[in-house]
């Protein structure tokens, strides 16, 4: 089989992204070395790039390094100050996942990130592509990578039939992934075939006048770029609706708590919730606080998941006694979830 890598690193080269805030410096071209892949920026940057574009993940990655510079603050801080910083990106087990593994890594690898994959997909959230991305860009370790980008790139190169979310599909991608995947400088592909997926063998409308493997892709050559990947077989998302009791006391502090670890939002912050019917709401309050009465109700907030609907339906509820636990709006430092952050947008 013709393989992708040749005129792929050529037009990365000229065409890549070379200056990623996590990316190793780039050697001159006069042939001098750039300094080396930082292996932590690596590994957290694959892993906010999962679900997560660039655009989007630059500005969480700067954010957090600023506050954990390192291997060893990220592991040295608490769970909520880690999800502090992550709130907005979604998929908050992945915070929770870096984080363990960071301890993990100070304990068991004297804080070193170690270099052999099995170990690396050993920890806590990093899937074989992950551990393969991440030992190709740092080590220039010989290792394929499957993710979403390569996933489309291959799927329309080869015209590969069925859904990736199926066994046999996934399999087959990796194979692919596999046979393609060159010895030499593995670590400018890995980087090369992610940046073709991203800028332009994009999900809508792929740029191929100027893809580089235009005349070998099966879905160019048959006009078929719209139908691949082939679409995952439609299931209707279910809807769900709750009362989100957002309790207000005299001085206009509110009444946050912690999320259990599984689940939606698991370990952020948030407001007591309920089924949203008079009676389930009514009994929540009593058993919050006999005194607290309803206020006034706010606009619903709409927000999706991958399996299904959710309207929140946001209510406020004085509450006159004194209680534990209520928190300044404005010296918030936990993590909340997005839709948390809308309802608090709508407080006086
Ligand atoms: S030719 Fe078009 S469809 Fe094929 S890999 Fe390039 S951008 Fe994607």
């Amino acid at each position: 089989m013709s393989s992708i890598s040749k005129p792929l690193l050529k037009w990365f080269d000229q065409h890549g992204r070379h200056s990623l805030p996590w990316q190793a410096t780039p050697s001159s071209p006069q042939g001098g070395q750039g300094s080396p892949a930082n292996i932590y920026h690596v590994w957290l940057s694959e892993i906010m790039l999962q679900q997560t574009q660039v655009s989007t993940v630059i500005g969480y990655f700067n954010n957090f390094i600023h506050h954990f510079p390192n291997l060893a603050s990220l592991a040295n801080a608490s769970e909520d100050a880690v999800l502090a910083q992550w709130a907005g990106l979604g998929y908050y087990a992945r915070a929770r996942n870096l984080h363990k593994s960071a301890k993990i890594i100070m304990q068991d690898y004297q804080g070193v990130f170690p270099d052999n994959i099995e170990q690396v997909v050993a920890l806590p959230g990093i899937g074989e592509s992950t551990a393969g991305a991440i030992l190709s860009i740092s080590f220039n370790q010989n290792h394929s990578i499957l993710d979403g980008n390569v996933k489309r790139v291959l799927s329309r190169y080869h015209q590969v039939k069925g859904h990736y979310g199926q066994a046999q599909t996934l399999k087959q991608l990796w194979m692919l992934a596999r046979q393609h995947t060159p010895n030499a400088r593995n670590n400018d592909y890995t980087q090369a075939i992610m940046d073709l997926g991203a800028t332009l063998c994009t999900r809508t409308n792929p740029d191929c006048s100027r893809c580089p493997v235009q005349q070998e892709c099966q879905a160019y050559q048959h006009n078929t770029q719209t139908e691949y990947p082939n679409p995952k077989p439609k299931k209707n998302k279910s809807r769900r609706s709750i009362a989100m009791l957002v309790y207000q006391n005299k001085q206009g502090h509110i009444y946050l708590e912690k999320r259990p670890t599984k689940g939606i939002w698991g370990g952020l912050w948030s407001f007591m919730e309920c089924e949203d019917n008079p009676q389930e709401i009514n009994h929540t309050i009593q058993q919050f606080n006999a005194k607290s009465c309803i206020n006034r109700v706010l606009n619903p907030i709409k927000h999706s998941f991958t399996h299904y609907h959710l309207t929140i339906n946001p209510i406020i509820v004085d509450c006159p006694e004194q209680v534990l636990g209520f928190q300044s709006i404005n010296q918030l430092k936990v993590g909340v979830p997005t839709p948390v952050n809308k309802i608090l947008a709508q407080l006086d």
